[in-house]
């Protein structure tokens, strides 16, 4: 089920030119009434549940409906994310509650090396070597079937 925002906790992030929604979905789903100060999903066909908006979101306005494969049906999955983790707090229909707790980095936020130290390869959209390789596969080449 697609992300849907509750309308009472938004506050459309105040007024900011970006939400925080806006900000992180990599689907560029998520926009701002402004006249009514409250941001929605504009395309919940195109939303892939990734949970980015829910985490990100400062007032836990965002909230997915669980399929049954990851939380029982008629449950809820929250997440409050702090700086070095977050927790997640699920609430199951007959009013059980359980909360996880994960580290979220093992480095400093802004810190993170994409290419993880590797040669980037050669940037070829087409070639099927992956981002960094062959040099992350610590080989010369990325070995392929003989023809
Ligand atoms: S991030 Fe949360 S509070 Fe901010 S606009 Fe989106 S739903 Fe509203
Ligand atoms: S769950 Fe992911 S894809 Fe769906 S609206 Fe939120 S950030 Fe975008």
């Amino acid at each position: 089920m697609p992300s849907f925002v509750i309308n009472d906790k938004c506050d459309g992030c105040k007024g900011k030119d970006k939400t925080a929604c806006m900000y992180i979905c990599p689907n560029d789903l998520m926009v701002l009434d402004k006249e009514k100060m409250k941001a929605f999903n504009r395309a919940p066909d195109m939303c892939w549940e990734c949970y980015s908006c829910v985490k990100i979101c400062p007032q836990q306005a965002i909230d997915v409906r669980g399929y049954a494969d990851f939380v029982p049906l008629g449950a809820s999955c929250v997440p409050l994310r702090g700086s070095e983790d977050i927790m997640w707090t699920i609430k199951f229909r007959n009013g059980s509650v359980k909360r996880f707790k994960f580290p979220i980095r093992t480095t400093s936020e802004g810190s993170a090396v994409p290419n993880g130290g590797f040669d980037e390869g050669n940037g070829d959209l087409n070639d099927f070597a992956l981002f960094t390789e062959p040099a992350s596969l610590h080989m010369d080449a990325v070995p392929t079937l003989k023809k």
